[in-house]
């Protein structure tokens, strides 16, 4: 391996920062410089985290030189992983000539190909692509990714048009503004073309969409088209506000199919009748209605529901209801949160404020619930073949990776802990789940 000749670059304040590794033979090395002449001015770094475009010009004469090249590609695709804004990483000479097509399926990281003799159109490659990527930052909703390679968020609007009297929220973002269709096609388009293969579409309420924008079917327009584009693996759906949940979306849904995810995450927040009805929440006469709605669409469908503990009034009585709702319905998944105050909220100032101590004990007696639940789930996955999607390699045990299975969503759900040969960040790989604990499950690609 060569490090980059810093006779063929000098150092200029505006230029690319590039890092160079040249593999192979004195040739390469030729042709390596040659590229590096051709970027024009440019400022050499040692860390290809540092850079903006990370070249890599490899060997595929031998089995060691191919093994060489394709563990530098592989090695310096990790090191940039997690970079934002990822650099550019262009990939030339002998193994890309050898095995391009191979290398093309494998690697999706690799932003550019050059066979051997490719090698005069590394610079206007490059600008197209620096101009592409520019242009997707200038676009409306243009962003830098934070999320791990393997998922995204999509949000769709912002603010909600409820009044749930303990949120705080339409005071603050304000009332439905939806972003149009197309704009979001566009941006989902560009997360995409990065090589994220899960897009996870948040607004305070999905069912709400559109409405703001004279849409009366936003949602299923939005996901007609989101559902068709290319490179989308899992189409994921967040904050479904129960009553938006109407027959005709769910049938929608039903038929739309992959890559949308049967999972529903609606924050139902209570299931007693009376506080539902004190908290300005539908669904007070019947809180199971719309989970036994879903499930006559969808028999295996995931459903995550928040819920609220200890909301002025819940008395014993409520928190039973609630404690035996639970059990009944089994969420896969389930967060339980305290009642809080919050200022300016018809809530804070209502009478019947439940103590600090029978909120911890309700919420605590709920999670001691869905532990068990979540772990009686979970252990029907064991010694199943599942999909899972690579979020990122485990920081204490090389080999090991944290990735998902289609019911867990990140950052809420558990998580997926995969090894075997080939998995790498981002990928979606075939694995048999070997073992499962509470809220996580470990599988064999
Ligand atoms: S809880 Fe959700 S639906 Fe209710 S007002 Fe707040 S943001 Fe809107």
């Amino acid at each position: 391996m060569y490090p980059l000749n810093s006779r063929v670059a000098k150092p200029s304040s505006g230029s690319l920062t590039v890092h160079c590794i040249s593999l192979g033979c004195p040739k390469n090395r030729v042709d390596t410089e040659r590229m590096l002449a051709s970027l024009g001015l440019f400022h050499p770094v040692d860390d290809a985290a540092q850079a903006e475009i990370v070249l890599v010009n490899t060997c595929g004469f031998i089995a060691p030189a191919i093994q060489e090249s394709t563990r530098t590609i592989l090695d310096t695709a990790l090191r940039i992983r997690d970079v934002a804004p990822r650099p550019l990483l262009v990939v030339a000479g002998c193994l890309v000539s050898r095995f391009g097509s191979e290398l093309r399926k494998a690697l999706p990281e690799v932003d550019l190909w050059l066979k051997v003799r490719e090698e005069p159109l590394l610079s206007e490659k490059i600008s197209a692509l620096l101009e592409k990527r520019i242009a997707s930052l200038d676009a409306p909703g243009g962003r830098i990714l934070s999320t791990t390679p393997s998922y995204a968020y999509l949000k769709i609007g912002e603010g909600c048009n409820h009044r749930c009297r303990f949120c705080a929220i339409p005071s603050i973002r304000g009332k439905l503004a939806s972003t149009p269709v197309p704009a979001l096609l566009d941006e989902a388009r560009a997360i995409l073309d990065q090589g994220v293969s899960e897009l996870i579409l948040v607004a305070q309420d999905l069912t709400s969409y559109g409405r703001d924008l004279g849409l009366r079917q936003g949602l299923e327009t939005l996901l007609s088209g989101l559902n068709r584009l290319p490179g989308l693996r899992w189409l994921r759906l967040m904050y479904l506000y129960p009553a938006g949940l109407t027959p005709r979306l769910l049938r929608f849904l039903a038929d739309l199919g992959p890559p949308l995810l049967p999972y529903f995450d609606l924050p139902l927040q209570h299931a007693h009748p009376e506080i539902l009805a004190a908290m300005g929440r539908p669904f007070a006469q019947d809180p199971g209605r719309v989970v036994d709605r879903i499930r006559r669409h969808f028999p295996g469908a995931c459903l995550r529901t928040s819920l609220i503990v200890g909301f002025p009034g819940e008395r014993p009585g409520h928190f039973k209801a609630l404690y035996d709702f639970v059990a009944r319905v089994r969420f896969n998944h389930l967060g339980v949160f305290s009642f809080c105050p919050e200022p300016g909220t018809p809530a804070a100032t209502m009478p019947g404020q439940v103590g600090i101590q029978t909120k911890t004990r309700r919420r605590e007696k709920l999670m001691t619930l869905q532990t068990e639940i979540s772990a009686e789930i979970l252990a029907e996955c064991r010694d199943q073949d599942m999909d899972v999607l690579v979020d990122r390699s485990s920081p204490e045990w090389p080999g090991l990776f944290e990735g998902r299975v289609w019911f867990q969503a990140p950052e809420a759900d558990g998580s997926t802990y995969v090894s075997g040969e080939d998995v790498r960040p981002g990928m979606m790989v075939r694995a048999r789940v070997q073992d499962t604990e509470t809220y996580d499950l470990s599988a064999l690609a």
